[in-house]
């Protein structure tokens, strides 16, 4: 009986993670011809300036088109990115993509029109990485690096070695500038505001979710909101779904807001077409 137990204990357990192993292998090798294959596509979801409402910016989000599971999400394919090293191809794809993106509507949406770019924290402490060739590339098409945010996550600067700092100092000589991503939920931990020469806090959704006047996270927002203020930072509150978290927000001094409410990730070309049919709105008015 003792070893029929342990069998089936066995036969239980191990097939489901072979299974997922598998699962993720494959998925790898998938990844691996996605690059090559056509199967990436690049989002682009507003990010709105909330006093005028226009469209100032814009969050570039990875999408992969899967031959047969259909649309895979990042939260699933990035960390088998990372541990792959196809990160590295898959970042430079995004930032080749997203500068022919900025290049075009800064020349005929809005000078100053921005794309926001993540960056895990593999990705960003990469050996060897540098961003010489990012920098090449803008030379290149001949956009500033000030057409570039770069979303990184307050884990990264938590234990910030040398070559963390390094990095950010790199990007801060070549006028890209930094956004801390779902600020909030990571450790808190305030000081490194101050260590590092950050220029946008991204407040998390789980803080916009409930918002509402006199509650708590109503509290927490218009406090991140003062501080981030004092320090010299401008203040993104993401995942904005209704008119109210919006109002609120903008009541306490939020400078600009990214969710549903004023749309969901576009692919690229619907992205442009709706900058296009709103720059051509305000020119008329
Ligand atoms: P993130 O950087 O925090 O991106 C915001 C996520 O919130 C996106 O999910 C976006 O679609 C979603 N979102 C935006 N507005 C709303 C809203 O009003 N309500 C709700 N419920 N969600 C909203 P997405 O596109 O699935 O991306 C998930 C995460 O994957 C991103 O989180 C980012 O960490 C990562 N990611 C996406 N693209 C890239 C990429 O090119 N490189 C790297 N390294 N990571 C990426
Ligand atoms: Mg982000
Ligand atoms: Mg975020
Ligand atoms: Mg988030």
């Amino acid at each position: 009986a003792a070893k029929g137990a342990g069998r089936n204990r066995f036969s239980y357990f191990t097939p489901a993670l072979q299974v997922a192993a598998l699962n993720r292998m494959r998925l790898t090798n998938d990844l691996r011809s996605a690059i090559k294959g056509d199967q990436l596509k690049l989002y682009f979801q507003p990010i709105v300036h909330l006093k005028t409402g226009r469209i100032v910016k814009a969050e570039a989000l990875l999408r992969w088109q899967h031959p047969q599971r259909g649309l895979v999400s990042p939260l699933e394919f990035i960390p088998l990115a990372e541990s792959s090293g196809l990160i590295v191809d898959i970042g430079q794809w995004v930032f080749n993509e997203s500068i022919r993106w900025v290049q075009r509507w800064r020349r005929g949406v809005h000078p100053e029109f921005q794309v926001s770019l993540n960056q895990s924290p593999v990705e960003f402490q990469r050996e060897g990485g540098s961003y010489d060739v990012w920098l090449r590339a803008l030379r290149q098409l001949d956009v500033p690096g000030q057409a570039i945010v770069v979303e990184i996550t307050e884990g990264l600067l938590l234990d910030a070695s040398t070559m963390v700092t390094d990095k950010l100092l790199q990007l801060r000589d070549a006028g890209i500038q930094v956004a801390l991503d779902d600020f909030g939920t990571g450790y808190s931990s305030l000081s490194y505001l101050n260590k590092f020469d950050i220029d946008y806090l991204k407040i998390d959704r789980s803080f916009v979710r409930n918002l509402a006047p006199d509650s708590s996270d109503m509290a927490l927002s218009e406090a991140i909101i003062v501080m981030a203020h004092k320090l010299g930072l401008h203040v993104i509150a993401e995942g904005v779904e209704t008119a109210q978290q919006r109002d609120l927000l903008a009541a306490a001094g939020c400078d600009y807001g990214q969710g549903y409410l004023f749309d969901k990730p576009l692919p690229a070309e619907e992205f442009d077409a709706l900058l296009h049919a709103r720059s051509a709105v305000l020119a008329v008015q």
